[in-house]
């Protein structure tokens, strides 16, 4: 990898790189879409990592289909795949972590303790084995991109961080790898994501600056569906991920949600502009 980036670069041209765990979407596809308006060369990692994983969470049985997702990288553009084995990016008597402090304490970070200190490793990794000088990543992270961002100024990389809009199906449900997970009827119930987000912005439209109430109407909705099971419902400044007494005129701030729904665990959010 770092052979092949290295002649690229050689010959004066910008690496667009797409970091995924497979199993490839319409979000995933956005993002390369946006890479290859970008950059001259489009590289798209698939791994599943395994430290972001917790012991209890579904490593083995995350979704892969690896001929498809070839399939779907070549009949949309994209000129290099790079798929190590977990063996090759951690081998024998690895020590070193990428950990990003206060960031990742919140929201995923209480309900998933190690899960971004893997995925800054990891995305680590893949910035030194590539070089990529633009890494697109997607909103539906959207506090993944946060810690990756401030991964990238603390480490001083030398790339820039693209982040994309979240891409749903028709009906509001966010893609997902994981939803392939759900049952017909989970798949019906999962809508009640989107669909308490879209509650946040009409009552943020309507006049609401309290977030405890917006909140409060939040979880209601998603209560109101049997096999849901919320882990949190927040809402965040946009800039640094912290709680807000009030909403204020002129800033940002997202909504976020991680929710069971069955066996399911899927997380979605949305901006509130305040205005
Ligand atoms: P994953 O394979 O789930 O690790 O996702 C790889 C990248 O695709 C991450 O940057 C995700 O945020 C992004 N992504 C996943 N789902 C979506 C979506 N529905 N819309 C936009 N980006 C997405």
């Amino acid at each position: 990898m770092h052979r092949l980036s290295t002649r690229i670069k050689i010959g004066g041209k910008k690496i667009g790189l797409v970091p995924t765990m497979g199993f490839l979407h319409y979000g995933h596809l956005s993002l390369i879409k946006k890479s290859k308006q970008q950059a001259d060369v489009t590289i798209v990692s698939i791994f599943v990592n395994p430290t972001q994983f917790s012991p209890t969470e579904d490593l083995d049985k995350y979704p892969r289909d690896l001929d498809r997702d070839k399939k779907l990288l070549s009949a949309n553009g994209v000129d290099y795949l790079f798929y190590p084995d977990a063996s090759e990016i951690y081998s024998h008597n690895y020590q070193t972590f990428v950990d990003v402090t206060n960031i990742s304490s919140t929201l995923e970070g209480k309900f998933r303790p190690a899960h971004f200190k893997g995925v800054a490793t990891i995305v680590s990794i893949l910035f030194n084995s590539i070089s990529p000088d633009y890494v697109y990543f997607g909103q539906k992270d959207a506090q993944q991109v946060a810690v990756i961002k401030q991964m990238v100024k603390d480490l001083k990389y030398n790339l820039k961080i693209i982040v994309c809009p979240i891409i749903r199906e028709t009906d509001g449900l966010a893609m997902s790898s994981r939803n392939v997970y759900l049952s017909d009827n989970e798949r019906k119930d999962a809508l009640v994501l989107s669909r308490s987000l879209k509650l946040a912005e009409k009552l943020v439209k309507e006049g609401e600056r309290i977030p405890d109430i917006i909140i409060s109407q939040m979880i209601n909705e998603i209560n109101s569906v049997d096999s849901s099971k919320i882990d949190y419902v927040e809402i965040v400044d946009a800039e640094n991920f912290l709680v807000p007494d009030n909403l204020i005129e002129g800033k940002r701030y997202l909504a976020l949600i991680a929710c069971r729904i069955g066996n399911t665990r899927l997380i979605d959010n949305t901006f509130l502009k305040v205005s």
